[in-house]
């Protein structure tokens, strides 16, 4: 469906009129391509940008610009919020039911232009097809799951020790600053938004200026399903100007933030004097896969490899440190390799990385590690210096030094380490011993181990002989540098009271 008052000329196309994959590349290679131009979404209308300040967006796979982003400002952020706040009242007193039924349709019509979608986030992201498509599920997923969370909420109740009902009542908290990093663009915005809208909360969303495509197709589907105007806002720009009005804003009362730790820390500096606004921070991460020595060895190289390849090794939970038991050391390396050479193919399975920055950071790593002496590149090798045509770093499997930064450093690309281990103790030591605390996979066939060992990992998530399982439900996030897990996202958007009710 064409958004209302936008419908497209000649070769000025807008991108939802070129829902495959081959349509969209075939048209980004035309000889009169023009860059698309995104609009901020604001209380329910697509807001042409009035200022010639602008962010180029580029498609990873080939280096080139093929849209603009709205470097939004703070009066364009300051009309976002003043949106949401008006939508707030009415919105916050609907019934679940009718959010439930909004969000349900929000799904659907996902679902039905999954292709559309996919296509875009492959190409603004650089990931792959299919790892694009397996992100649109999710984003489906995201708004099925809290539409129907909220039908069937429960409450906490006890009575004190003179028989008075004590029960806990929740209710939405007001206007969120939902911000997103770009490695699964529309998979982490739609994690904060369906969440946010279904507990009654309105919002200001932005994704990030390196991957605003896909949010740029979500104003459609808003728009498409009547949802009422400013329950949901989307603002477009880079962290300064637009991410840090959003989060000084006065009337924003909380902020879901995904992103790295040094802007989470920045978040934190900037809202320290509004002692009120809540803050939900998803920072970064360095997880370690710890591979015990009774494992089924075919099982542990797949799920080893999962965690540290899919996406390019670009998603805050990857496991880019893997350690493993000794005796299991020459032959968990040698068929570890084989795997991911077979099967993590770049342009196949692993795609491109998402800018030129972040190329040069991964490649920087790569050079630190070829200039160790005691490093071993069991494969990859050292990318050129100035691509010629997109972003493309075959994965890499490398030991390096124990005071190598390749240990240590967030990376976030397809880099990942293996070192041996002897001990449990060493084991749980190793794999702790780094500032972040956001995953742990653990990898044993040991029952009394798994809780063992499991229990000692410095994480908010802990997966064991599996990677990447979501309960959305359930609380997320990480620890320590990692963020302020803890918290489900009922209790991220809803504030609670306390009721005590004596017998009468
Ligand atoms: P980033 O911190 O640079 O940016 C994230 C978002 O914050 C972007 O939208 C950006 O525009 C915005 N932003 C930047 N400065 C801001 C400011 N001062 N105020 C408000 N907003 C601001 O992170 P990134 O490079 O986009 O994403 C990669 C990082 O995200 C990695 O470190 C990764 O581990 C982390 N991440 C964490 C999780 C998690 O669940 N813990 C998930 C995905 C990514």
């Amino acid at each position: 469906m064409i958004p209302r008052n936008t419908r497209s000329r000649g070769y000025f196309l807008q991108p939802w009129e070129l829902s495959t994959l081959e349509d969209a590349e075939g048209h980004l290679q035309r000889l009169d391509f023009q860059p698309f131009q995104l609009q901020n979404l604001v209380n329910g209308a697509l807001v042409p940008h009035p200022h010639n300040n602008w962010i180029d967006s580029v498609n990873p796979k080939t280096g080139l610009r093929f849209a603009c982003i709205p470097n939004s400002s703070p009066e364009q952020v300051h009309a976002a919020v003043s949106a949401a706040e008006a939508a707030f009242p009415t919105w916050s007193a609907t019934l679940p039911s009718l959010r439930s039924e909004y969000l349900q349709r929000i799904a659907s019509r996902i679902e039905e232009q999954r292709e559309l979608f996919a296509a875009w986030e492959s190409i603004d992201q650089g990931k792959t097809l299919s790892r694009a498509r397996v992100e649109i599920d999710r984003a489906v997923a995201n708004f099925r799951y809290f539409a129907t969370y909220i039908l069937h909420q429960e409450t906490r109740a006890r009575w004190t020790d003179t028989n008075i009902l004590t029960y806990e009542h929740r209710s939405p908290k007001g206007v969120f600053a939902l911000i997103a990093p770009w490695n699964m663009p529309l998979c982490s915005l739609t994690g904060k938004i369906a969440p946010c809208l279904a507990f009654g909360c309105t919002a200001v969303a932005k994704p990030s200026e390196l991957t605003s495509m896909t949010a740029y197709l979500l104003s459609t589907v808003f728009r498409d399903v009547d949802l009422p105007p400013g329950v949901i806002n989307l603002v477009y720009g880079a962290g300064d100007p637009t991410g840090s009005a959003l989060v000084r804003h006065p009337r924003v009362k909380g902020i879901s933030f995904t992103g790295s730790t040094a802007t989470g820390r920045q978040i934190r500096r900037d809202t320290v004097d509004d002692i009120g606004k809540y803050l939900s921070l998803e920072l970064s991460g360095k997880n370690p896969t710890i591979v015990f020595d009774d494992v089924d060895v075919d099982k542990a190289v797949v799920t080893a490899a999962k965690a540290a390849f899919e996406n390019q090794g670009e998603i805050c939970l990857c496991g880019s440190r893997i350690y493993v038991q000794r005796r299991l050391w020459s032959e968990f390396v040698c068929r570890f390799v084989s795997y991911v050479r077979e099967h993590y193919v770049l342009g196949n399975k692993v795609g491109a990385v998402v800018s030129l920055d972040h190329y040069n950071k991964i490649r920087s790593y790569l050079t630190l590690a070829a200039e160790d002496p005691i490093s071993v590149f069991h494969l990859g090798s050292i990318p050129p210096e100035n691509p010629e045509c997109g972003f493309w770093i075959e994965p890499a499997v490398l030991t390096v030094s124990e005071s190598s930064p390749l240990l240590t450093d967030e990376i976030f690309g397809p880099v990942v380490t293996l070192t041996p281990f002897d001990t449990e103790e060493e084991a749980v030591q190793k794999a702790n011993g780094s500032a972040y605390g956001l995953a742990s996979i653990l990898l044993t066939k040991d029952g009394a181990r798994m809780r063992r060992v499991g229990e000692k990992l410095d994480a908010g998530l802990v997966w064991i002989n599996c990677w990447l399982a979501k309960e959305m439900g359930a609380s997320f996030g990480g620890i320590s540098v990692s963020g302020t897990g803890g918290d489900s996202s009922r209790e991220v958007y809803t504030s609670g009271r306390t009721l005590h009710i004596p017998q009468f």
